[in-house]
């Protein structure tokens, strides 16, 4: 993984390999600043040369992709064609808590509306101002939207971003006008096969249209079929598990279907309407767009079918990270066999200082301050504990207590009863915690095995 640098004055510089790190810190030439990114701080430069770096971004619904990678414009010696290739610097996975956000304002909702509700009496509306302001997003949604900036933000003071690109939008309508697909073409090859069947997938809620089978491989299917003129046009196609597919054959949908005429009515209905372009499915991903032009960085986007075909032509395996890498034009992708650091949101504690029981009642108080001996729940601490039951080095994240007996959760599970006189503090909370997530196995390390 590479090392994010930054120089005398805390301005980045190009990232360096683990190595050139490793030697910079042994030579006393540089200071560690954060852990997790690593980053080390050179103590003898100010500034120095950068080459493109670009930040990309797969934004998803529980986990958003990141991945930091530099710009390379080779020209092909024998066409004189410029392939945009990119080499791999860095790779996260930003797993958010928008359910957790979610199911504590379930909870607070049903407890105040129990309480009102045994303390009934009339009470007259206290203000009618519950409108909601232009590009209101839910609680759950807006959290997503702000943990991703909050990193683009990060990213961009650990190293010298030039540019962003994101994933927009699932597939790519323009590039659907015209699909000029034939044979198998357009089950697995060219681009705008890719964007298509992302199109059906989702206006078909990936399902056999005319048995609805789930989670089994579904091919494209004419409605009229090609022998009697059906089109090629999205408006003609739908998808089916290769049963139906096969019985179908080339039969009218009519003759297929007299049996079924409530399916036959569902299909003809649903084809008719126009999938809501993505702009009104993906909200946050809108959202996300804009907020990212407002860095002053050039924002290009990409579509999620786009991704899928660079993922598979470059034979890439799939995670949130590697679908992040390969967002975008992209000819080559080098250095892409890394692990990922995966960051999750975990928050800061509650503001809330009572603990509720089932009902609504106080059951216990968390202590006014959240800080007790120097420490904070989140904190990544090491202790070193030097006689007695827990003996030992234990390193991970510390769980305050008032007592000054802290638990530690390291990788080998929870520790519990660790005295803070033994505990040193790595990292301070921010909100994150931080694993890393090992290097997906490709296709030759899994046939080795
Ligand atoms: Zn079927």
């Amino acid at each position: 993984m590479a090392v994010f640098v930054l120089d005398k004055k805390q301005q980045p510089l190009m990232p360096c390999s683990e190595k050139r790190a490793r030697l910079l810190l042994q030579r006393n030439r540089a200071v560690v600043v954060r852990l997790h990114p690593f980053t080390i701080r050179l103590k003898d430069r100010i500034g120095g040369t950068a080459q493109p770096l670009r930040l990309q971004l797969d934004p998803g619904s529980k986990t958003t992709g990141l991945a930091l990678v530099r710009e390379v414009e080779n020209i092909d010696p024998d066409t004189g064609e410029v392939r945009s290739e990119a080499v791999v610097l860095w790779l996260g996975e930003l797993t958010h808590r928008g359910a957790a956000i979610r199911d504590a304002l379930t909870a607070r909702r049903a407890i105040r509306r129990n309480r009102r509700n045994r303390k009934t009496r009339y009470r007259a509306p206290r203000f009618l101002n519950r409108a909601k302001p232009k590009g209101w997003l839910p609680p759950s949604l807006r959290h997503r939207l702000e943990t991703t900036l909050s990193w683009v933000k990060r990213l961009q003071r650990l190293a010298p971003l030039t540019c962003i690109r994101q994933e927009l939008v699932r597939f790519d309508t323009q590039a659907m006008q015209t699909p000029e697909i034939s044979g198998v073409e357009y089950q697995q090859g060219e681009l705008a096969g890719y964007e298509l069947r992302e199109y059906l997938l989702e206006k078909w809620h990936r399902t056999c249209a005319y048995c609805g089978a789930k989670d089994v491989p579904l091919e494209i299917e004419h409605i009229i079929p090609r022998s009697k003129g059906g089109s090629d046009r999205v408006s003609n196609l739908t998808l089916a598990c290769t049963h139906c597919n096969q019985q179908k054959g080339n039969q009218d949908i009519d003759v297929y279907l007299k049996d079924r005429p409530s399916v036959l009515r569902r299909i003809q209905t649903h084809v008719k309407t126009p999938l809501q372009d993505a702009a009104a499915v993906n909200a946050t991903r809108w959202a996300l767009f804009n907020h990212l032009k407002a860095t002053g960085l050039p924002v290009t986007t990409g579509s999620g079918g786009r991704t899928k075909y660079n993922r598979r032509r470059l034979e890439i395996p799939k995670t949130h990270a590697l679908d992040a890498a390969c967002v975008g034009e992209i000819d080559a992708l080098h250095g892409w066999n890394r692990p990922a650091l995966a960051i999750k949101a975990t928050g800061r504690g509650s503001y809330q200082r009572t603990l509720l029981s089932r009902f609504g009642f106080p059951r216990g108080y968390l202590t006014r301050q959240k800080r007790i001996k120097g420490f904070q729940t989140g904190d990544r601490v090491i202790a070193q504990v030097a006689t007695g039951k827990k003996a030992g080095t234990h390193s991970g994240r510390v769980a305050v207590r008032a007592s000054g007996s802290f638990n530690i959760q390291t990788a080998h599970g929870v520790v519990q009863g660790i005295s803070h006189r033994h505990c040193r503090v790595v990292q301070r909370a921010d909100g994150y915690g931080y694993t890393f997530q090992p290097q997906p196995k490709t296709e030759e390390a899994r046939r080795a095995a």
